[in-house]
């Protein structure tokens, strides 16, 4: 298949209006802080973008006495229609100003445009939107006649959907009268601060949204803070177990949304070329940094050359490179220290005796980058098998019936995701009840929508993010409501 050449056709980063130096989004303004501070970079080329406040204890204990006076004072006397209010508006405005949100998320994550512009953005204000219609209908939502809010809760978020991240933490926290201190990861702190200047667009009310940018240690000090209700956090499974430690014997309640080794399953009756679109999809969207990405395929043996093969050959066209072209398919790898964990991995594959097949393509010289990788002959101890890679590296494995198929699938300490390619129905329906995942995709994947749960099992976490279940994980509900 000819690759075709594209002129370059790069989104123009004017819209952006970057501020030299960024402070704390503390009870509706932005302050100064009084920590140190730290820079942010565009990982595509190593451009310094700016200085970010690092919130010290003491400004997330400002931030938390401040969403602990709106919760009791204003937002959650507030009626739930008066809140949707506020939820339309800044929904409204993030789609309004979705282009510079968009370019924003691509200089400072390194993702490509076409995704940050069609599924990150859209995504995140649909959150908004569909957690303002429930504002005002929780007594509707099956969770007894008058759930209460919990009160002030610490998120805490990653760096691979930063803006998205934001949305699904913080819009059923306000629509059900929460208030909220999150702390964006320290790589991608940009567009939570735009999102801040959003709040005061949408006149929010000041303290109901608190924004400290800072790294692991300003995390914990929000985590450990004895005046926070809840936390919510979305990361890696190492430290979700140490928040779990750390509020164990305490009133604050948690969700912990963790990482994946998500079984992608492609049977012989499967359309190839659609199945080859989807593991594509599913391993290459957003450079393979998605918790739930489908990062180990397993084929049913006998199609298993052909299904490589075209792989392959698909592989050969992404377009790896400038995250603004719109044209690109792989962006940049968001970190120095991502890619140093990417690169010991694939090294352990090849040491451990898995084959590894590299698409053909030129890297930019500066930033972070990985080529799209596949490893066939991989066993299931291997470590490509068994660890999350967080990158765009695909771990094949075969199987011949589907009993071995769910064996296969469910031998992992995680439970996020799983992915089914078959035309046969009942057995989309028998896998997707043996599979031991939070959310299972039939002939698709990596489809995200605010009305579906997501969340895990095992050491992919507890607690469920959107749709009803997520409303629940934000209320009192039952006898002590
Ligand atoms: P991470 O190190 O766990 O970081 C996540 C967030 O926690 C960041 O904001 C981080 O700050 C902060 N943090 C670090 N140490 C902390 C501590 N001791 N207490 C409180 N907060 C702390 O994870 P990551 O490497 O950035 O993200 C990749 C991981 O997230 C992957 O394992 C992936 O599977 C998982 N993930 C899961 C989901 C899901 O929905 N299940 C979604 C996305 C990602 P810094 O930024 O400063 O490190
Ligand atoms: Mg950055």
């Amino acid at each position: 298949m000819p690759k075709f050449e594209y002129a370059p056709a790069p989104e123009s980063r004017a819209i952006v209006d970057l501020a030299s130096s960024y402070g704390l989004f503390i009870n509706g303004e932005l302050v100064d802080g009084t920590g140190s501070s730290f820079k942010t970079i565009n990982p595509a080329t190593e451009e310094h973008l700016a200085d970010i406040a690092e919130a010290s204890a003491a400004d997330v204990d400002a931030a938390v006495r401040a969403a602990r006076a709106a919760q009791t004072r204003v937002w959650g006397r507030m009626s739930g229609a008066e809140r949707g209010k506020y939820l339309f508006r800044i929904a409204r405005i993030m789609q309004e100003r979705s282009r510079e949100l968009a370019v924003l998320e691509t200089l400072d994550n390194g993702k490509p445009i076409k995704e940050s512009r069609d599924v990150d953005v859209p995504t995140a204000a649909a959150h908004f939107f569909y957690h303002a219609g429930w504002a005002d209908k929780l007594e509707y939502a099956g969770l007894g006649t008058s759930p209460r809010p919990l009160g002030v809760v610490g998120q805490v978020i990653p760096w691979n959907f930063p803006l998205l991240m934001l949305a699904w933490k913080i819009a059923p926290a306000l629509a059900t009268g929460n208030t909220v201190v999150l702390k964006p990861a320290e790589t991608t702190p940009l567009t939570a601060l735009l999102f801040a200047e959003i709040c005061q667009q949408a006149d929010l009310p000041p303290g109901v949204v608190n924004i400290v940018t800072g790294a692991g240690e300003t995390g914990r000090a929000l985590v450990e803070h004895p005046d926070v209700d809840k936390i919510a956090f979305t990361g890696s499974t190492e430290v979700g177990k140490a928040i779990a430690r750390s509020i164990a014997g305490t009133r604050k309640r948690a969700t912990l949304e963790l990482g994946g080794k998500a079984a992608n399953i492609v049977f012989e009756d499967a359309a190839v070329d659609q199945a080859v679109e989807g593991i594509v999809n599913g391993i290459f969207f957003n450079q393979g940094h998605v918790c739930c990405a489908g990062s180990r395929l397993l084929v049913q043996e006998s199609v298993a050359d052909e299904v490589v093969r075209r792989l392959e050959r698909r592989m050969k066209t992404l377009r790896v490179g400038d995250p603004m072209d719109k044209n690109t398919d792989v962006g940049a790898i968001n970190s120095k220290a991502q890619l140093q964990r990417i690169t010991e991995l694939v090294d352990a594959g090849e040491a451990e005796g898995a084959t590894r097949w590299t698409a053909p393509c030129e890297l930019p010289t500066r930033g972070f980058w990985f080529a799209p990788t596949v490893f066939t002959d991989v066993s299931q101890a291997h470590r490509v098998a068994t660890e999350e890679i967080f990158g765009p590296v695909l771990s094949v494995l075969t199987f011949r019936t589907p009993q071995e198929a769910v064996a296969k699938a469910n031998n992992t300490p995680y439970g996020l995701s799983a992915g089914i390619w078959t035309e046969k129905g009942s057995r989309i329906l028998w896998m997707a009840d043996q599979l031991k995942a939070g959310v299972v995709w039939a002939n698709t994947f990596n489809r995200f929508d605010p009305t579906s749960p997501f969340g895990g099992y095992k050491e992919s976490g507890y607690g469920r993010e959107g749709g009803r279940h997520g409303l629940e994980a934000y209320l009192q509900t039952g006898e002590g409501a």
